[in-house]
């Protein structure tokens, strides 16, 4: 079988596209596994136990032909049935919506959370707040911090207090807070 195989179909009107997942020649006895996709982004995981090198197209077809759509539990979008998916039942739309709902009530919290400390900072007389992106002398993924000071830094002050958490400056901006 081709890896870049593809197939397309209309179910329910709803365009469903098909590929072969790379798992199916990555790992041994693993089966063939298409992932199917839904134009709004949904996509479910359909396996068969037939081994890539001698699957055929008819085997991903049949394959294809056991994908059922279900009317999602919130609105009129169709959706995969799929009893192991994280969606339990809610369509690409629905879920998604749901999902920056919560992203939005977290990131609320964290302003909250940087408003207070600024102030505690203010009436300490840290009025500079520094916000710094930085990443590990010893590797890993740039982080962002808050840094608060009484007088302006330069980049060499700020640059010295990472040092000791052995981080290095990537970028910042200094906000006077009062
Ligand atoms: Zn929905």
């Amino acid at each position: 079988m081709q890896k870049n195989w593809q197939y397309k179909w209309n179910l329910n009107g709803v365009e469903l596209k098909a590929e072969i997942s790379p798992c199916s020649w990555m790992y041994d006895n693993y089966g063939t596994q298409l992932s199917v996709t839904e134009p709004n982004g949904a996509v479910t995981y359909p396996i068969v136990k037939i081994p890539f090198e001698s699957v055929l197209e008819t085997d991903l077809i049949t394959l294809c032909n056991t994908v059922e759509l279900v009317k999602c539990n919130k609105c009129n979008n169709l959706t995969f049935k799929d009893p192991k998916s994280n969606r339990k039942g809610d369509c690409e739309v629905c879920f998604m919506k749901e999902m920056n709902i919560e992203l939005e009530k977290i990131q609320k919290k964290q302003d909250i959370k940087l408003k207070k400390q600024t102030q505690k900072m203010i009436k300490q007389g840290f009025i500079y707040h520094a916000i710094v992106s930085a990443y590990p002398i010893n590797g890993g993924d740039d982080i962002i911090l808050d840094i608060w000071f009484k007088e302006e830094p330069t980049k060499q002050i700020i640059a010295n207090t990472l040092k000791k958490s052995k981080l290095t400056v990537c970028n910042y901006q200094v906000v006077k807070e009062v």
